[in-house]
């Protein structure tokens, strides 16, 4: 009972930690908070300096007094302190914006996470939550979250497939009755078409492109599959030669050559993974589609290549970056698919 009044004032959010960005949805806000996931500390106090924006602009201009880290690297928690510390500056960060939560600042917190995270690690996660503030912290699955962000029909007896491409790994998972049947996860993702811009550049051109720059070709001109219209760009790199700044032209085709080797790497994580579901569940997915999501498929060409290899039809969700926190935000509104559909949960503070 007592439960259920709290339950009436109770306000609950969502959160994807994810090794590119993390967001936070407030229910009935929409998502409020969208930050890339880095972290700045003190090399010896280990003080933090900066999180989220704050701290990936520093990257690649610290003294050595200061390191820039990704908490979440690989998809695993690599390093848990700094979990820890983002979880508590964004749960604290939600109370500071103006409305979000008028009165019991105590959430209900939905954290999605990488489905090969063990099971200490999230309890870790959990416990983070709580002592981060969070009354009550439930852990799904993030391609489950994503799943259900995407719309898919996840409690029904129906093969869903979705994959996530995030900048540090690419989930792969097949879902149906409300569980993860086959699940492939793989350290390769847009951090990885990042490097591999990078070495082409280097390697055919002589030139060393910052990660930055590096991920602005990608977006700009990057893609999987050939464009029928070439398209171009012009950064500016270190010459290997000279060691001086460079300009250079990079072309679309170009990065499909650069990104071929990440980008089949993916297809061939997705193709192995449909030679692992259960023939009923594949006969569903070929007629439902792949769903792509996950920055990584915004890589132009991505559903395509996909698509041809696999001959399945592919489709890219609506605004992917934001698919894993709303499909947290989705089960904060339905407790029964949340029962259903979550790892650890119902931990209280
Ligand atoms: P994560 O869930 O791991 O935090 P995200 O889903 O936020 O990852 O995706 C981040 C990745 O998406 C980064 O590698 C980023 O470069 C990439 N990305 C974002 N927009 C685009 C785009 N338009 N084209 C290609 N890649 C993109
Ligand atoms: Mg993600």
């Amino acid at each position: 009972m007592l439960d259920y009044v709290f339950g009436l004032f109770s306000h609950e959010i969502g959160i994807d930690l994810g090794t590119a960005n993390t967001l936070v949805l407030v229910k009935g806000k929409g998502v409020v908070i969208r930050e890339p996931s880095y972290i700045a500390r003190h090399k010896k106090t280990k003080e933090i300096l900066a999180i989220g924006t704050e701290a990936k602009r520093m990257v690649g201009k610290t003294p050595a007094s200061i390191v820039v880290s990704r908490p979440l690297k690989d998809g695993v928690i690599s390093d848990f302190e700094a979990t820890e510390a983002m979880l508590h500056y964004y749960i604290n960060k939600v109370h500071e914006i103006p409305g979000a939560f008028p009165r019991i600042p105590r959430p209900q917190v939905v954290v999605g996470i990488p489905s090969q995270v063990t099971e200490v690690e999230a309890r870790a996660v959990s416990e983070a939550a709580l002592s981060a503030g969070a009354r009550q912290v439930f852990l799904i699955e993030e391609p489950m979250a994503a799943a259900i962000g995407a719309g898919l029909p996840v409690e029904e007896p129906e093969g869903s497939m979705i994959v996530d491409v995030g900048g540090g790994t690419s989930e792969i998972a097949v879902i149906s009755l409300s569980g993860i049947v086959v699940n492939k996860s793989l350290r390769i993702a847009g951090d990885e078409m990042d490097q591999a811009i990078i070495d082409y550049c280097r390697k055919t051109e002589a030139i060393l492109l910052g990660a930055k720059t590096a991920e602005d070709v990608k977006i700009t001109v990057g893609t999987a599959y050939p464009l029928k219209k070439e398209i171009e760009t012009v950064v500016r790199g270190r010459s290997l030669k000279t060691g001086l700044p460079k300009s250079i032209r990079v072309t679309s085709k170009q990065t499909l050559e650069a990104l071929r080797p990440v980008v089949s790497q993916i297809v061939e994580a997705i193709s192995d993974t449909l030679q692992d579901t259960p023939p009923e569940l594949v006969g569903d997915i070929l007629e439902k589609g792949i769903v792509l999501a996950g920055g990584g498929s915004l890589l132009r060409g991505l559903d395509r290549l996909v698509a041809e290899r696999t001959k399945m039809p592919v489709w890219v969700v609506d605004d992917p970056l934001t698919c894993v926190v709303r499909g947290c935000g989705k089960v904060l509104e339905d407790r029964t698919l949340l029962e259903k559909v979550k790892v650890i949960g119902g931990i209280r503070g």
